[in-house]
């Protein structure tokens, strides 16, 4: 899909997805605004087991719409929690942010914004082959969300980080061989929301079981700063490739669907 199809400006923005992709135009969108108050106790669930490989080669890329850490096929897996007995593989891990600081994030809390959401996307290893069959079914994707505030540097995603002024341009891509475990992009208390949902970008699928963990993480405003100056357009375009300031949906209904709160109040 190429990146002049959609974006987040106002010629191609997410007001004008629907026209392209009729699915985002469904009752099972996201993202959403949590009501807490709204939200079913979820009562107990198992634990998660986070089973992430660290030493291994990942991808860092723009796609022209956010930077993507590609995990590369890895057996990284994710099960437990409302999942039931299936594994979900990782298959790669992005971030959504905005202008300024206190925007950004694409799931709202009771109304709140916050600086940036990081997205783990995990796909259904148990029922389907691959990550593309996966998204196309209602239970194939499960996406950990993890909201962004500023604070102190975030360590972890600051490999990530110093890697963006080398990936300016949509179609860049560079290889990071330093280790490095998702687990400690997650907050310390696994306390969490989960509904049914879509992607956030074009298709808009509707196959994602959504994860939104409570807390929140730190970056600093350099960290968020540094995303900001990536380009949604190939260097070829000069000076017409724009900077992507902003990367985030707008919520939508929840509608018939429930929430549902697994704890850590
Ligand atoms: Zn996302």
């Amino acid at each position: 899909m190429s990146n002049e199809e959609w974006g987040y400006t106002g010629v191609n923005g997410p007001s004008t997805w629907t026209e392209k992709f009729p699915e985002a135009r469904g009752a099972r969108q996201s993202p959403v605004d949590i009501i807490t108050s709204r939200a079913s106790s979820g009562g107990s669930a198992p634990p998660f087991v986070f089973n992430y490989s660290v030493n291994h080669t990942r991808s860092v890329v723009n796609p022209g719409y956010c930077w993507r850490v590609d995990e590369n096929g890895y057996s990284s897996e994710l099960r437990g929690g409302p999942l039931g007995s299936d594994v979900y593989k990782l298959e790669q891990w992005h971030c959504h942010w905005g202008a300024v600081d206190g925007e950004g994030s694409e799931h709202t809390v009771d109304g709140r914004s916050f600086s940036g959401e990081l997205h783990l996307v995990h796909w259904n290893s148990s029922k389907y082959d691959s990550f593309t069959q996966a998204a196309g079914q209602p239970d194939g994707l499960a996406v950990l969300g993890v909201f962004l505030v500023v604070g102190s540097k975030h360590d972890e995603l600051d490999k990530v980080v110093r890697l963006l002024p080398y990936i300016q341009h949509r179609g860049d891509k560079v290889t990071m061989s330093e280790p490095l475990n998702p687990k400690n992009l997650l907050p310390r208390q696994i306390a969490y929301w989960t509904y049914p949902g879509s992607l956030t970008t074009p298709p808009c699928t509707e196959s994602v079981t959504w994860i939104l963990l409570k807390q929140p993480v730190e970056v600093s405003a350099e960290q968020l700063a540094l995303m900001r100056k990536l380009r949604c357009g190939e260097a070829s375009c000069g000076v017409e490739a724009m900077e992507l300031l902003h990367n985030y949906r707008p919520t939508l209904p929840l509608g018939n669907r429930e929430m549902r709160d697994y704890g850590g109040n």
